[in-house]
């Protein structure tokens, strides 16, 4: 699965106050884990003891499902849900009067049990549980051995992204499923834990006009009566419950075989599967997909798993999942339209089909045994997606896009609220949780600094000689380390593990001592804290670590293991001229070197590190100033410095703390110096871009320039640059003709624009973006244009913005992102009490129309705060409403604690800000004299 947000986070405003929705997460609930039932799977104590107690977290033993046949009557426009009818497959172990399985708001008419060549016990299926936990009671014991159970059922319609639900598009009724984690149980009754893989044969029927689709391929249909058609499905390899999948609707279906390769002899049926009148818009999806999927095969040396691959655009989903043969898509992640999006979505697409394609293998093929190892599946597909997509187009900047995605992770993982990769759950309602930055990016940043430490052929034998022994079933964590390990001829899983099963980022101080003897790096770790954390020091980690250096006349790079609290490294070549201890920007670490040392690489290594180097020098100085072991004036001249960087990436490093200063840490009376600085760095660098993009310009020059504008215009106030945005919004608005017109400004820039217009133009500009976001047929226009709203000053429009997000008019997920998204348009003290307070006003109606995981992660929404009141405000806002909000308890804990680390660092920092940036501005009087604020 990819937890896309309702909106993606721009991979350049990353910091985790900006961070959408989705990568925002869990970590255990600490006190609720404690007062939680007890976990599944207890050893009897008796005879039939574990029949009597609901299995809550895991199914007990006894009774294994080894194929399912589902027979549903799926019709999107019938407003009480699905039918279905299902015959499964059980062997019984024992002898059993009652059976665990999960069945979540079914309503269930027949069940009945019957055993090979015996007779149909009837039973009584009972949920016992909100969550699904259901109690088949039969009259009499039945087994050991096969058996058959058969059910038949009614389900309605679940919210949309979670069981069957629907979604609507125009006049066009869409029915749909999503299962992962722990919803197949709101469609069907099942066995609903990723151990139990079996095939599945699936018939829908369907009405006999709309697109039926399934993960296997199509067998045969016939016509049914009531103008439905029956439509039968292969059965499908073993699969887990929640990779069943299945969508009927009036779609598009655009046919693109994969040709034949050196690893698959024959072609592979290949479809995109869109909304009615937008097949124009696959044309960039299937140039990734012809490209990526031999891509993948040959890097795993077998071809595509399944026998044919539908990629699905679902109107009104917000993710994008992994179902075998049936990828479904957020729209934004399959559809493109190059006049109205970015090299930036482009990638963004490209990204999300690798990562879903590489799940087939990794997850779909060989599957977790149970969620607390949910990294093995999502850590792996997003380092294979991005080594797929910087592979295809080197420049698109997949790998800078990792890199980021690495530091947002470090963000969470320096929080006392983060969690191992490795925890385990006790209970299923913490299920959601597992799918955030520790199994995204932290857990492909660990794959990446194995594989360097490595090297690349051995990670990759290992991972092939794990998915061969493991085909069709489950592996483990265990597993796969034991397979690298045993490729790579040394000890992967002893170091891998203390990442995997401690929280926390360790920070590795590096020293070069040159002495007559020779050169010397020594090393020590311990775990990075901000300030005003309270987690305790300590944690220890076997860290591989890579420097990069320069010595006898040329830049090198040398690695060990550190595993203890210190240790050192002989650098045979002597003295290095410089060090910087990341090399390749591939560690999970933070680093920090004495001021001598970082002063040596500033003046004489930059230059010579590579692009990602540079960032991680970038992330080094933030994390060190963070902590307090930097001065915020050191920190500020090395990140200043980046902006003239030749690379657009290196160069929009220094951002985010000038946002920062601006709205968080000076007084607002000295502001003004904070914009000055602003439009001093970045003013050469827009007029060297221009506003329009180049023919053949790069990605990162566009993302470049979308956020310089953004800069001067909201931070650094710049008079020119607010009135030509204000122009490019009004005419992309259509102001004057009532039109939209996607050519007036790049897409990179039409956020911004939209919302300076807002702001400065008023009533008239807030009436044209809402006209056209009501009237626009894409979801990639009105993200553009719905956040815009947000942006008024004006407290009238702000009453009106208020009233869009409460009312019903756009969809629900459209409304709470524009809400979210409030932080792209400006991350001042002001907005952030305008979040919060949009936010309290409508988090009961958002709890209940959202799914769950997305309904868990709403405190995310009051991540931008930054005082200590605020903090207090959200505690308040959740407390008591855990019910409502399955799982949110860490997500608070998350929030209010990066709030709080926020103020403590503010507290520590205004100070030194106040006194650098006049300085700084100082220095700068002779250019800005005689230039109007
Ligand atoms: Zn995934």
């Amino acid at each position: 699965m990819n937890v896309t947000p309702l909106r993606r986070a721009p991979p350049d405003r990353c910091s985790p106050r900006l961070l959408a929705l989705a990568t925002l997460l869990a970590l255990g609930a600490r006190a609720a884990a404690a007062a939680a039932a007890p976990p599944g799977a207890p050893a009897p104590t008796g005879p039939g003891a574990e029949e009597e107690r609901p299995p809550l977290l895991q199914l007990p033993g006894g009774v294994r499902p080894v194929r399912y046949a589902l027979d549903l009557e799926v019709v999107p426009a019938r407003e009480d849900g699905i039918r279905g009818r299902a015959e499964i497959a059980v062997v019984l172990e024992r002898p059993l009067a009652r059976i665990w399985l999960h069945a979540r708001d079914l309503a269930v008419s027949e069940v009945t049990v019957e055993q090979a060549g015996g007779e149909r016990v009837p039973g009584r299926l009972t949920q016992v549980h909100p969550s699904g936990v259901a109690r088949l009671d039969l009259p009499r014991a039945v087994g050991p051995g096969p058996a058959t159970i058969r059910l038949a059922w009614s389900a309605p319609w679940g919210p949309t992204g979670a069981g069957s639900f629907r979604a609507r598009e125009g006049d066009d009724l869409y029915a749909s499923t999503q299962f992962e984690a722990v919803e197949a149980r709101r469609a069907f009754p099942c066995f609903d834990e990723p151990r139990f893989k079996t095939p599945f044969e699936v018939t829908l029927t369907v009405p006999a006009g709309l697109v039926a689709i399934s993960n296997a391929p199509e067998r045969g249909s016939e016509p049914a009566a009531g103008g439905l058609r029956r439509v039968r499905y292969s059965a499908t390899r073993p699969i887990p419950t929640y990779l069943v999948f299945w969508t009927v609707g009036p779609y598009d279906v655009v046919d693109a075989p994969a040709p034949p390769n050196e690893i698959r002899r024959t072609p592979l049926p290949v479809r995109y599967v869109v909304p009615r009148r937008r097949a124009a818009d696959v044309a960039f999806a299937r140039e990734a997909g012809q490209a990526l999927l031999p891509e993948l095969e040959r890097w795993f040396g077998t071809p595509f798993p399944y026998p044919k691959l539908d990629h699905i655009a679902l109107p009104g989903f917000p993710l994008a999942m992994e179902n075998p043969g049936a990828i479904s898509y957020v729209e934004s992640a399959l559809l493109f339209d190059a006049r109205r999006q970015g090299p930036d979505e482009r990638r963004w697409i490209a990204d999300t089909m690798a990562h879903e394609m590489s799940h087939h293998w990794f997850g779909d093929l060989v599957t977790l045994p149970w969620w607390t190892e949910i990294w093995l599946n999502e850590s792996f597909a997003q380092w294979m997606g991005t080594r797929a997509v910087q592979r295809w187009q080197p420049s698109w900047g997949a790998d800078v896009a990792a890199v980021r995605g690495t530091t947002r992770a470090m963000r969470q993982d320096e929080l006392a609220a983060t969690r191992a990769i490795l925890k385990p759950l006790a209970r299923i309602e913490e299920v959601e949780g597992q799918f955030d930055a520790m199994s995204y990016q932290k857990g492909a940043a660990l794959l990446g600094m194995i594989e360097r430490w490595v090297g690349e052929v051995p990670f990759r034998d290992g991972v092939r000689r794990y998915l061969a022994a493991h085909e069709d079933g489950t592996g483990s964590t265990d597993a796969l380390l034991a397979e690298i390990s045993a490729a790579a001829g040394r000890d992967v899983a002893g170091p891998f593990r203390t990442f995997l099963s401690q929280p926390g980022v360790p920070r590795v101080e590096a020293a070069v001592a040159c002495e007559a003897s020779g050169a010397r790096v020594r090393l020590r770790q311990a775990r990075a804290l901000p300030r005003g954390s309270a987690v305790p020091a300590g944690g220890a980690w076997r860290i591989p670590v890579c420097l990069r250096y320069e010595a006898a006349g040329a830049v090198r790079e040398r690695c060990t293991l550190l595993e203890e609290a210190e240790g050192t490294l002989a650098l045979p070549e002597g003295c290095p001229a410089w060090l910087m201890p990341d090399a390749g920007a591939a560690g999970y670490y933070a680093w920090a070197l004495p001021p001598a040392d970082l002063a040596r690489l500033r003046a004489r290594g930059l230059a010579r590190l590579g692009t990602l180097e540079r960032l991680s020098f970038a992330r080094a100085v933030a994390a060190a100033a963070r902590a307090g072991a930097l001065p915020y004036a050191d920190a500020m001249d090395a990140l200043t410095a980046l902006a003239r960087d030749p690379r657009p990436e290196v160069a929009a490093a220094p951002i985010e703390a000038l946002e920062h200063a601006h709205d968080w840490l000076v007084a607002p009376a000295d502001r003004p110096a904070v914009e000055a600085v602003a439009r001093r760095l970045y003013r050469p660098v827009l007029a060297r871009l221009g506003w329009s993009a180049r023919p053949g310009e790069s990605g990162a020059v566009r993302d470049l320039r979308g956020r310089v504008v953004r800069l001067l215009a909201v931070t650094g106030r710049d008079p020119g640059v607010r009135r030509e945005a204000a122009r490019r919004g009004a005419a992309y608005a259509g102001m004057a003709d009532g039109k939209l017109h996607p050519e007036a400004v790049d897409p990179e820039l039409v956020a911004i624009a939209l919302a300076v217009a807002v702001q400065d133009l008023g009533r008239p500009a807030f009436d044209a973006v809402l006209a056209r976001a009501r009237s626009a047929s894409d979801l990639a226009t009105r993200e553009r244009l719905l956040p815009a709203l947000a942006a008024a000053d004006d407290p009238d429009l702000a009453r009106r913005f208020a009233a869009v997000v409460a009312g019903d008019e756009l969809p629900l997920l459209e409304r709470v992102g524009a809400v979210l998204d409030l932080h792209a348009v400006r991350g001042d003290p002001a907005f952030a009490a305008r979040r919060l307070a949009l936010l309290a006003e409508n988090v009961d109606a958002w709890a209940a129309g959202l799914p769950p995981f997305m309904a868990a992660r709403l405190p995310a929404i009051a991540s931008g705060a930054c005082s200590g009141e605020d903090a207090a405000r959200v505690e308040a806002l959740f407390a008591g409403r855990a019910a409502a909000l399955p799982g949110v308890e860490p997500m608070v804990a998350r929030a209010v604690e990066q709030i709080r680390l926020c103020a403590a660092g503010r507290e520590a920092d205004a100070g030194p800000a106040s006194a650098w940036f006049a300085r700084a501005a100082a220095r700068d009087a002779p250019v800005r004299r005689g230039t109007p604020r």
